[in-house]
């Protein structure tokens, strides 16, 4: 018998039944998809009716990809709301623009795995380098910086920190990476988002490290210098981390970055900016000066998934290049101490957090390379003009009152006299979430429960805010039918 008649390697029958029909059941998929994306101005922004998912026990044999999908549908399929709609102003929430999606789904074909420069046999790595560069034109930074793609926000500013806290322990002949944590660095910040007190807890720094620097008077989120100075000298014993934020989430408010680079020069300390949605401001002529003096900074955190309207896992750290060897201690993969020439020998193992990963740049790419620097100057600037409409129609429509003045894209407001201003504003949220037309997220900000609606999403249009508006209105008529 010839080994060609004799074959054990016979390829599982749904496997193989798949094989051979990939083209109409890829075509079948994007038929689905494509579904979804024509109906997005009217899929609900939130599930309507409560989830009860039954879990199921797993497949033993499998049908193949087409019953796959339709049990899919079946089951899931009435839960997707409209996150990545025009209508979708909860959290800081960003959209797909076509490019993106179609780049996204070529880096799932492809299947890459970016690494190094030399010897993987692939471009990703070189590309994920390309749209980095276009990323610092993009935000008028310089080249100093190194940068890659990492999952989210939470992630870059784990890695950002991840090598403040390499510098920190240096200051103090503690080299983290080899030996572990053995100096206590603290960190000082006015309004650090969540995920920095998490990066600091998986970082073994320590979220109770954290010294609150005061905020600026007159409804302010932005940091007190004079009090940030202060801080510095109470605590100069200790290795100093900076982590100043670019756009807060309650009000897009503003360290001043001038003013903390002037520090740098006096006192020694890493300096981390989250500019996770705020890096963005920097596309337009009208809000670039929010950022100005941000390329001083050690490092900076920017997310993709938010203002640059790319699927989510995305979001970019750009670490200065003076920390390369830091950078490169804290995330070595070989067992080589160094690596030499970061330049020469380039490999994003050595890097930053993950080694396998996904050719997370490509949305990126396409998206740049589809719609340039006047394509993100225009979502930048018609969302600056969402939240100014919003604000404005806003103030029109009593009992609801601004919070806070809006800075850049995000409203922050809330109810004046109300009896029960927390139940009040709850039932409004509740039934504008019934509707399943509109969503914001509530949030307390100055002690005072608040709704807020962020605008990212570059399908949302003018329209869309007046629509918005309409909906809290019926939320409101609805709300007063419910006596407290
Ligand atoms: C959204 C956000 C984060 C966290 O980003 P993920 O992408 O959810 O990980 C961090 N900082 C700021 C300022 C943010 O707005």
């Amino acid at each position: 018998m010839g080994i060609f008649e004799f074959n054990p390697f016979i390829m599982y029958i749904a496997l193989q039944h798949d094989l051979d029909h990939i083209q109409t059941l890829l075509s079948l998929t994007s038929e689905k998809a494509l579904h979804y994306l024509s109906s997005l101005g009217e899929t609900q922004t939130s599930n309507t009716t409560p989830v009860k998912i039954e879990t199921s026990s797993l497949e033993t044999e499998g049908k193949g990809l087409e019953n796959t999908l339709e049990s899919f549908y079946r089951t899931h399929g009435a839960h997707i709301v409209a996150s990545s709609g025009p209508k979708y102003w909860g959290f800081v929430t960003g959209g797909t623009t076509p490019a993106a999606i179609a780049a996204d789904w070529l880096s799932t074909v492809f299947d890459q795995n970016p690494q190094g420069l030399s010897g993987n046999g692939d471009l990703s790595a070189r590309i994920e380098i390309e749209t980095i560069g276009w990323m610092k034109e993009l935000f008028g930074l310089p080249d100093a910086f190194n940068g890659g793609f990492v999952s989210g926000a939470t992630m870059a500013n784990f890695t950002c920190l991840a090598v403040g806290r390499q510098w920190g322990g240096l200051q103090k002949g503690n080299d983290i990476a080899r030996t572990g944590l053995q100096t206590t660095i603290k960190v000082l910040s006015a309004m650090p988002h969540s995920s920095t007190l998490k990066s600091l807890s998986m970082l073994g720094i320590g979220s109770s490290n954290i010294i609150p620097v005061k905020t600026l008077p007159g409804n302010r989120e932005a940091m007190d210098i004079e009090d940030l100075k202060a801080c510095i000298q109470e605590y100069q014993e200790f290795p100093l981390l900076v982590v100043s934020s670019a756009g807060t989430v309650n009000t897009a408010d503003f360290d001043d970055m001038e003013a903390i680079a002037a520090l740098q020069k006096d006192f020694p300390f890493f300096w981390h900016i989250d500019a996770a949605f705020g890096g963005f401001a920097a596309c337009s002529e009208k809000s670039k000066y929010l950022l100005k003096g941000w390329e001083q900074a050690d490092s900076i955190t920017v997310d993709c998934h938010k203002w640059m309207n790319v699927p989510y896992d995305s979001a970019i750290y750009l670490i200065h290049k003076k920390h390369s060897k830091l950078q490169m201690a804290t995330f070595q993969n070989s067992n080589a101490p160094y690596l030499g020439d970061p330049e020469s020998n380039f490999s994003y193992l050595n890097f930053g957090p993950e080694n396998s990963r996904r050719l997370r740049a490509l949305p990126a790419w396409f998206t740049l390379k589809a719609y340039g620097k006047k394509g993100y100057e225009s979502i930048v600037e018609n969302n600056l003009e969402h939240a100014r409409l919003f604000a404005h129609l806003l103030e029109q429509t009593s009992p609801f009152v601004l919070a806070a003045s809006v800075r850049l894209n995000i409203v922050c407001f809330t109810v004046k006299d109300q009896a029960e201003p927390k139940a009040f504003l709850d039932q409004v949220w509740l039934k504008l979430n019934q509707s399943g037309k509109l969503f914001l997220s509530p949030t307390v900000y100055n002690g005072q429960p608040c709704l807020r609606a962020a605008f990212v999403n570059w399908r949302t249009t003018e329209q869309d805010v007046t629509e918005g508006i309409e909906e809290l209105k019926k939320t409101l008529q609805q709300t007063s039918e419910f006596p407290e």
